[in-house]
Order: C-alpha cells, then structure tokens, then sequence
C-alpha cells in the first residue's frame, strides 16, 4: 500500500484543491497517513500570496531534508511551485515533483512517473483551458461543501501574483456545477460554497452562457441545498442581480465578501483594481438595500506603496461609512513578477505595522457595535460542532457568523449530536468575533 501525507496552506481554493487531489490519489490506490513521517509520498499544497507564507514551505521542506535517504519522496504542489518552477529542485534538491493548479488533470500521470523513479516531474504549463474536475473528491466536511466554479484570474491587480500561479480564468460548464450540487444534495450536504478568485466573472462556456447570479439562482433552487455561500467577489464585476437573486430566496446566504482593498481612489488606481470609491460604494448601497439584512466583509491592504497617512484615514473613514462585520488585514507585501515592485516609494514594514494595528482596533470598535445589535434577535444557525470545555454547541449563522449556543435538553453529545442540524438560537450575548445564544426549542 503507497502512503501519502499531505499539508495545505493558503485559502480555501487551495483547501478545496487538496480535497481534489486527495481523492485523485486515493482512487490511485493510495493511502492517507496524519504525519509525515508515516508517509512515503509527502506534498505540501502551498500558498505565495504574501512573502511570509511562501516562506512557511521552505521551512518545512528544510525540516525534513535527511528524509529524502529514507527513501521519501517530496512534492510541492500550487501557487509556489507554479511560481518557483524548476528553481524549487535547486533549493530543495530533495523535492521529486513540483505542479502548479492548472496541472492537476495531469496528476495521476505524474504520480505513474514518480513511482517508476523519475525525481525531476513537473506540471507547469499555464497553457491550459481545462478545469480540475474530478469524480473522486475526498470532502474534509459532510455537511458544507466546496464548488469550484471558475479556476485562474484575468485581473492584474498590482500587488497579486495570483494571476501568475493560477493562470487564465476558466470557468466550468453550469450543467457540471449543477450536477455536482445536485449530486452532493442526494449525499446529504445542506451548504454550497461556490469558489473562484473571481467568481463574478463566471460564464458558462456552454450554449446557455449563463453569467454568474443565473448559476447562483440554480444552485439555490436544488432540492435539499439550505444555504449557498460563494468567494470571491470583485467589485468591478459585482452586478446588482446578485443582490436581487439573495433577495428572492433566502437560501442564499445573507453574506457577501466584497475586498476593498483600500478606501482611496488613488491608491485603487495605482492597485490596477479598476473602480473608485464612489464605485465601490454604490455596490455598497445595493447590498445595503437589500430586503433582509446581509453582511458585508473585505480585504484591505495596509502600506501600499506610495500610501499617505492621508490616503490610509480614507481607508478608516470607509471602514466607519460601510461598518463591516468583519475584516481581512494585510501589510503589502513585494510580490515577484508584479507591478507593484516597479513603484517607487514603499511604506517601512513598521509604517505597516502602525497602521494595521490601527486598522484592527478601529474594525473591532466597529465589530462590538454591529454584533450587539444582534442580541434579542432569533437567528437559524448551522451546528458545526461542540465545545467540551464551554458546554456549548458551536454554530454559524446565515450571516457567517460563529454562534455559540447552549441547549437545554441537549449539553453534550451523548448519543446524540446536533451537528449538521439547523436550529433557530436565540442571540443572548456578543463580542467583537463571535455570538453566544441559546437554542429556541
Ligand atoms: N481574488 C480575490 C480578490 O480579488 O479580492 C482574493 C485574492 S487573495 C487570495 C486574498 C487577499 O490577499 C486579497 O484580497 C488581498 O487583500 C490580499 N493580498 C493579495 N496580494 C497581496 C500582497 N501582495 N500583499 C498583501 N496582501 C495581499
Ligand atoms: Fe489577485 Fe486581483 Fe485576481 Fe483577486 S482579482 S486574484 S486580487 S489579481
């Protein structure tokens, strides 16, 4: 029996993609062992979006370099790899296998190579315009599942190397995102989460041409499907039918994702992200006009180059005009290959870390008010799990929310979970990241 162990880092498009390539090699006729020393196949599916993550694989490959003479063979799989290249077998000569996501229809030949002794396999070819779609996917969650709708960017944000490890946008038909869902409703999953770097810029390649608020509708209307939750969203592509197809049925999550970046307008215009401010917040109405209440939540990049204390209070500014529920923070990082390594006047990394703490003080301000006005109200939340400690129930709200209840006839599972379940639970207590409740029965 071959063993593989597998580590991911990075966002959920790379979680997902591990789910795929692991149930590739189980239907390989591999097997799945919890530590690296147990395996003899050992990936890392990495990340590269800032330097700091980058870095993370190398440290782990370094750790286990003497492995290589016990015969283990290494591979470094997504974003770093793609953007490494060959570069990866120099500066970790243990490393066999080095693929980029756009190779991973090619990964069962690989493997086939690899077990006949090949040490320098690759897959690196962005020259593609297929999608990784697979029969064999090995979900991590039996409830909450991921779909991937459209694979690559065709954006060229400044600062992102995503373009460049992921390669062209490619969507998939609506008929296979259909059928997937469907097929994943009659297993039992309740949640849909429809993924891609940009998934407003989905078309349907088929004859029905359907944009992405049409796949959105569809997906919602599949018999045993509860909710339907999708990231990310780009504010250039952001339509107002999203709004109207959330409106019109309520198993459409009341959420929406919508990365700012920054709440100057000429900063977003140095980024390339292609609006202004103005722009930007006239999707922010539209999502504020809704019929229920729907979340909103960003990214923001801190210490862009060229940012003037001015440009980041307009970013502080936008953060109190939109009143987030939640935030993503991140000090700018130099990317390889980008465009915003030609610009000229970068922020000192302590600059950048003044004005992230800033930031994140001003959001948790902002978090503590939006949260307490949920307390009275009844929210229908997913149990997800149960925390022994607290004696409570761990859940999430329609609005991404966590939502930790208890349950008077039910404190622990004891033959019984609530797990899977949704249950309306009255809000009691907030904070500033999370809800506590108790369940309505
Ligand atoms: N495609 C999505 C979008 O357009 O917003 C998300 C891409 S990325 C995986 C997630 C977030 O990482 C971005 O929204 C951005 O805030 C952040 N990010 C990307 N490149 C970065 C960089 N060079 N430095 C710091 N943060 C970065
Ligand atoms: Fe990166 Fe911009 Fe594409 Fe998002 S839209 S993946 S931030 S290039």
């Amino acid at each position: 029996m071959k063993t593989f162990y597998i580590e991911t880092f990075g966002c959920q498009m790379n979680a997902h993609d591990s789910e795929k390539v692991i149930g590739t090699l189980l239907a390989q006729g591999y097997s799945q062992v919890e530590s690296p020393e147990d395996a003899e196949l050992v990936l890392y599916n990495t990340c590269s979006i800032r330097d700091k993550a980058e870095q993370k694989v190398f440290s782990r490959l370094q750790q286990f370099k003497r492995d290589h003479g016990k015969g283990k063979v290494f591979g470094v799989l997504g974003c770093v790899a793609q953007q490494e290249g060959e570069h990866i077998f120099e500066r970790a000569p243990h490393v066999s296998l080095v693929a980029g996501s756009a190779s991973y229809t090619k990964l069962p030949e690989m493997l086939v190579q690899l077990e006949a002794g090949n040490r320098r396999v690759t897959g690196l070819s962005l020259d593609t315009d297929a999608t990784f779609d697979t029969p064999y996917t090995r979900r991590d969650n039996p409830h909450r599942a991921y779909i991937t709708i459209i694979e690559g960017c065709d954006k060229s944000c400044a600062y992102c190397v995503v373009p460049f490890t992921r390669g062209p946008e490619r969507s998939r038909t609506s008929e296979s995102v259909l059928e997937e869902a469907r097929g994943l409703a009659a297993k039992g999953y309740t949640e849909i989460q429809l993924l891609g770097q940009n998934v407003n810029s989905y078309r349907d390649p088929s004859e029905r041409g359907w944009d992405f608020a049409r796949l959105l509708r569809a997906v919602g209307e599949i018999d045993g499907i509860r909710r339907v939750r999708f990231t990310t969203s780009h504010p250039r592509d952001f339509v107002k039918d999203i709004i109207d197809a959330i409106d019109a049925n309520p198993v459409l999550c009341d959420h929406v994702h919508l990365p700012v970046q920054s709440g100057s307008s000429a900063v977003l215009a140095r980024m390339q992200r292609l609006y202004t401010r103005d722009e930007y917040m006239r999707r922010i109405e539209w999502v504020k006009s809704a019929k229920r209440r729907i979340a909103l939540t960003t990214d923001i990049i801190v210490g862009f180059p060229g940012e003037t204390e001015a440009e980041f209070q307009e970013t502080l500014d936008l953060l109190d005009e939109v009143g987030y529920d939640s935030l993503f923070s991140f000090k700018y990082s130099r990317r390889p290959n980008t465009a915003a390594l030609a610009l000229a006047d970068q922020v000192s990394e302590e600059e950048k870390g003044r004005r992230l703490t800033i930031l994140q003080e001003r959001q948790r301000a902002i978090q503590i008010r939006r949260n307490a006005e949920l307390v009275g109200l009844i929210e229908e939340t997913m149990a997800e799990g149960h925390n022994h400690a607290t004696g409570q129930w761990i859940g999430r709200t329609s609005q991404n929310r966590t939502l930790n209840f208890t349950h008077a006839e039910l404190a622990s599972p004891n033959g019984r979970t609530l797990v899977g379940s949704y249950l309306p639970v009255r809000v009691t207590r907030a904070g500033p990241n999370s809800l506590a409740g108790e369940a309505v029965l």
